[in-house]
């Protein structure tokens, strides 16, 4: 009997369905699926236009989305191998959060390694950043200062961290024309690590982002003279972001010491 019952509220739940061009919509609401069935072949057909190929449906020929106010996340696409499973948002989904879906489904068929790191989700979020003009998470790179950080370090634990760091991402994606290019780069640890260096590199003298201009926070490191073995050590990502005020007039020394670090001295 509540077996029953529950097929029957799945059954009204997804009565209403809206098939497009690449999608299959799933939604107690006409208006809604309308809305976001525009917003779907919309990402779909701009990211086609940026020269990306889309990672097939597992099943069928069309992705099927759902709206569920049930989901454990605003929007969430679910992964096989090699293919889509569906897509999933929440009634209160918005534009841009739909873009990032859709570029997870693009994203996909780029992807040339098998653990998690940071651009599962940078990349897609910098996609729709750039898609969209709404950039939501990359002024937060800046504002936190996670410049400082090493984003190669940041395990899942630290997954709301990968949205952020949409910002060296979307700072490719904003000077390239095809974007399968950016893609591949990112794709591979190695890669993307030389891309995120040069970003560093540029961020050093002033970026702009979104029509935002940025520039590190800089942070005073004064080497006293004579300072000859007792050097103030930074982890090489923070050198970048660091005003070195050496007293004296014998110059500076920067010397490589292993493990990510750097000392100066006078
Ligand atoms: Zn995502």
């Amino acid at each position: 009997m509540r077996w029953l019952l529950v097929v029957a509220l799945l059954a009204a739940a997804t009565a209403y369905a809206l098939e497009t061009d690449h999608f299959i919509v799933y939604s107690d609401e006409s208006n809604l699926a309308t809305n976001l069935a525009n917003y779907l072949e919309e990402a779909y057909s701009f990211y086609v236009g940026k020269g990306l190929k889309p990672t097939p449906p597992c099943q069928g020929s069309k992705y099927p989305v759902y709206v569920d106010a049930s989901n454990s996340y605003a929007g969430d696409t679910e992964i096989g191998d090699r293919c889509i499973w569906r897509i999933v948002f929440k009634p209160g989904y918005t534009r841009r959060l739909v873009f990032h879906e859709v570029a997870h489904v693009f994203f996909e068929s780029y992807k040339h390694y098998a653990q998690d790191f940071w651009v599962d989700e940078a990349v897609p979020e910098a996609m729709a950043s750039v898609a969209t003009g709404v950039y939501y998470f990359p002024p937060m790179y800046f504002r936190e200062r996670l410049y400082r950080v090493n984003p190669f370090a940041l395990g899942a634990d630290r997954l709301y961290d990968w949205y952020k760091y949409s910002a060296p991402v979307a700072w490719y994606l904003e000077r390239a024309g095809n974007w399968a290019d950016v893609l591949t780069a990112f794709s591979t640890q190695q890669t993307a690590a030389s891309l995120y260096v040069r970003f560093l590199l540029e961020l050093n003298r002033g970026i702009t982002l979104g029509q935002t201009r940025y520039e590190p926070e800089r942070e005073a490191v004064e080497v006293a003279p004579g300072a000859v073995r007792k050097y103030p050590i930074c982890p090489a990502t923070r050198l970048f972001t660091q005003r070195v005020c050496a007293a004296g007039r014998r110059g500076l020394r920067i010397s490589a010491e292993g493990a990510g670090h750097v000392a100066l001295g006078v």
